[in-house]
């Protein structure tokens, strides 16, 4: 997960234990090698942290729900994602909340439950459904354009967020993204795996080139809001 989506954002990690989407590339993966109370936190089963629950945040514009985790992860227990949602209702209600999974099916099952200002979003890292069971245990893009297109239809505001992107077919990519009509679409490349190779056992992600991104931005912006993280460039290079 990504919690530096909007300017500002602070990601909250009230959900403790390992993310069982399991990506290879999972930036919580550096946490847990870096930082010995990173490596208890998202280790074993799933459970909350009480302490962190208590937090009213009140002095935040935008709140990263489970900066270090997948909320709607399938196998979250439902009486974890209630208290975190209910905690997400009872703080200021001008704090705008960020909601991002690989399994928006799920979120679904929560919309009652959602505090005044959010925004949904699910990763899409490419339209290649081989390198997401590659990369992943994470469900299908398939299912996650479903998913996000259903919410879109309900009527919630929703991102999509390209980070890390993998390599893609332009044509049907952008077709994919269209589908789903996102408020806002985020672009951004990995940053842990080709920095730390020991940590990642020397993966190596299929990752674009830079013609192939700019065309993707190209089409993206005649029909969306695309903000190119600061991590993109090491994919650009000098055709910026
Ligand atoms: S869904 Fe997010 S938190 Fe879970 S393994 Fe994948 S990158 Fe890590």
């Amino acid at each position: 997960m990504v919690g530096n989506m909007y300017s500002g954002t602070k990601p909250i990690n009230e959900l403790g234990g390992e993310c069982k989407h399991n990506c290879l590339y999972c930036s919580t993966k550096w946490f847990r090698f870096m930082y010995p109370a990173s490596r208890e936190k998202y280790s074993g089963e799933y459970r909350l942290f009480e302490h962190e629950l208590k937090k009213n945040h009140n002095n935040e514009k935008v709140i990263f729900v489970c900066g270090q985790n997948d909320i709607f992860e399938e196998s979250v227990p439902d009486e974890f994602i209630r208290r975190i949602m209910k905690r997400s209702c009872e703080r200021n209600q001008d704090i705008l909340y960020v909601f991002q999974t690989k399994n928006p099916a799920r979120m679904k099952d929560y919309e009652d439950l959602l505090p005044e200002i959010y925004i949904l979003g699910t990763t899409m890292e490419t339209n290649r459904e081989e390198y997401i069971k590659e990369f992943s245990e994470a469900p299908s893009i398939k299912s996650r354009m479903d998913a996000m297109i259903e919410l879109q239809e309900d009527g919630h505001p929703i991102f999509l967020t390209h980070e890390p992107l993998f390599d893609f077919d332009l044509e049907e990519f952008v077709e994919i993204i269209k589908k789903i009509k996102p408020d806002k679409v985020f672009i951004g490349a990995d940053s842990k795996v080709y920095k730390y190779p020991k940590i990642y056992n020397n993966l190596v992600l299929p990752e674009p080139d830079a013609e192939k991104i700019l065309a993707l931005i190209e089409e993206l912006e005649k029909f969306t809001v695309v903000e190119q993280k600061s991590n993109l460039p090491r994919l650009l290079g000098d055709s910026q």
